[in-house]
């Protein structure tokens, strides 16, 4: 855990939006410019992808990430790396301290193999990915959704190696800031998730805020 908190005040934020439970949202961050995710209420999860915004191919590796930083869990300091192997986004402040890019995101598929083959049909994150690049970019499809990052969910490694869902580590406030190391296009989806303690069973809304520059 690396608690830090960030210097950066809302009312100076160039960009502010809060996406309710079960949304969706894309923008691009400009380089040097730092972004905010906030848990409004706690316990959510927020499922986020980044891409270079002007080449979407080169996109968040979760493998290379992990690997260079020889950490599973993200929090202050984690460099985002790319398929290409650049920076996208650097974390430079957290007051939630782990963060999960292992689990990947909820699925109509893995709705039935986890919980049950009725809850295929429950709304799911990868569909909001979909729906959003479809809807709001104009260079993102089906093979650009890949391993993701949960921001503010909880997916402790087990000694056996397994994967468990815990509930969240997060609490009402707690955010995540990352500063963009080139123009960044982020996609989440604000995990609408009801089977899995990843939100309490009770998804809840979550806020982005921009600001131009850094905390200095
Ligand atoms: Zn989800």
């Amino acid at each position: 855990m690396s608690l830090l908190e960030s210097k950066l005040r809302p009312e100076d934020a160039v960009f502010d939006q809060v996406v309710l439970a079960g949304d969706g949202f894309t923008h691009v961050v400009k380089k040097g410019q730092t972004c905010r995710i906030v848990d409004m209420e706690g316990n959510q999860a927020a499922d986020t992808l980044f891409y270079d915004a002007h080449d979407p191919s080169n996109r968040y590796s979760a493998v290379d990430t992990v690997r260079e930083q020889g950490n599973i869990y993200l929090t202050t300091g984690t460099k985002l790396l790319s398929t290409e192997g650049d920076v996208l986004m650097t974390i430079v402040a957290d007051t939630c301290g782990r963060h999960d890019t292992l689990g990947g995101a909820c699925a109509a598929e893995s709705n039935q193999v986890r919980y049950a083959i009725d809850k295929k049909y429950m709304h799911a994150c990868r569909d909001t990915f979909l729906l959003v690049a479809a809807c709001c970019t104009k260079d993102l499809s089906k093979r650009d959704i890949t391993a993701n990052v949960n921001f503010f969910m909880n997916v402790p490694v087990t000694p056996q190696g397994k994967l468990t869902f815990e509930d969240g580590v997060s609490g009402p406030g707690r955010y995540v800031e990352l500063q963009a190391e080139r123009d960044v296009r982020v996609l989440i989806s604000n995990c609408p998730q009801l089977n899995n303690p990843c939100n309490g069973y009770n998804p809840t809304p979550i806020r982005v805020l921009i600001w131009d520059g850094g905390a200095g």
